[in-house]
């Protein structure tokens, strides 16, 4: 894991930009100590279950892909969010309190005015330190009201704060994504260890994995090839980072994913191995259910 004191954190805070060591910074100056993790890395790097035992995750200055994930992330954690960033329109704090307001409004609910990459009105490392205290501020007082988005435009104009609604058809905030029970399993999807004695009234029970999977892949030109072939079963992100076939390097290469399977498929697609996602989401009787599906996917050792 690339963060810096990961054991012990009670913050995690994603970016690898100044803004994101001005959070870290402020977190150390009243002694909360801070996992960082890049944009890119997180998603593999910071398991759900150590995210649960953080107050809070900072997402600092991050692109819009990586902010929808932890988005996504931190809801299924209920652990507190706070999205910080700065640009031509001034510095924005967006808190969303997952872990005492089950009710609050997502980072999707409310999308704020996109600042692009267009120079901030104030010198960046002034922008970024002031922004860093914001964010450090609002990461560890982020239950104490509900949703909300606080924006300082210019150093010398007032900010303002203003309390952001849950959107009813908010498709980031649906339930099963919402504070769902959260169950440790050892990923292993062979009827006897996962479906047990239930296993043919569970074979039909549906679920959304974290990650899409890649269920076929082939060359439009040379149909089945096996560097292709190799990839089905794996996520879908690894075979989008293929660039061509490479039997005759045409653009050519045909992808077939998704993200939600039966646990009868998952069992016969993955009964030796585990699935390679972060988690996977169901409604079992009503109930939104979460199964965790890195529990024991490191070392016990490796975390003392
Ligand atoms: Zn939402
Ligand atoms: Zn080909």
């Amino acid at each position: 894991m690339s963060a810096q004191g990961s054991d012990h954190a009670r913050v995690a805070v994603i970016g690898s930009g100044p803004l994101a060591a001005e959070v870290v910074r402020n977190l150390g100056l009243v002694g909360v100590p801070a996992a960082v993790h890049r944009a890119d890395d997180f998603w593999r790097a910071l398991r759900l279950a150590d995210l649960q035992d953080c107050y809070c995750a900072v997402a600092a200055g991050i692109p819009a892909g990586a902010r929808q994930r932890l988005n996504a992330l931190c809801q299924v954690a209920a652990t507190d969010l706070v999205c910080v960033a700065t640009g031509a329109h001034g510095i924005t704090v967006e808190t969303f309190p997952f872990g005492s307001d089950p009710g609050c409004a997502c980072m999707e609910c409310d999308v704020p005015v996109d600042d692009g990459d267009v120079a901030s009105p104030v010198p960046d490392p002034i922008a970024s330190s002031i922004a860093g205290a914001l964010a450090a501020a609002a990461a560890l007082h982020c239950s104490s009201e509900g949703a909300r988005r606080l924006y300082a435009p210019e150093v010398n104009e007032a900010s303002t704060l203003v309390p952001l609604a849950r959107r009813n058809d908010c498709r980031a905030c649906a339930s099963p994504w919402r504070a769902p029970r959260v169950i440790r399993t050892r990923n292993r999807w062979t009827a006897r260890d996962f479906l047990a004695a239930e296993a043919p009234t569970l074979a039909g029970q549906r679920v959304r994995l974290s990650d899409a999977i890649v269920t076929a892949c082939d060359c439009a030109g040379c149909g089945p090839v096996a560097a292709l072939t190799s990839l089905v079963n794996r996520p879908a992100a690894e075979a989008a980072a293929i660039p061509a076939c490479p039997d005759c390097g045409a653009d050519s290469v045909r992808i077939e994913a998704r993200d939600t399977f039966s646990l009868g498929e998952l069992t016969e697609r993955f009964g030796r191995g585990p699935v390679p996602a972060k988690f996977a989401l169901a409604e079992i009787g009503g109930v939104a259910v979460c199964f965790d599906l890195e529990a024991a996917a490191r070392d016990p050792g490796s975390r003392a």
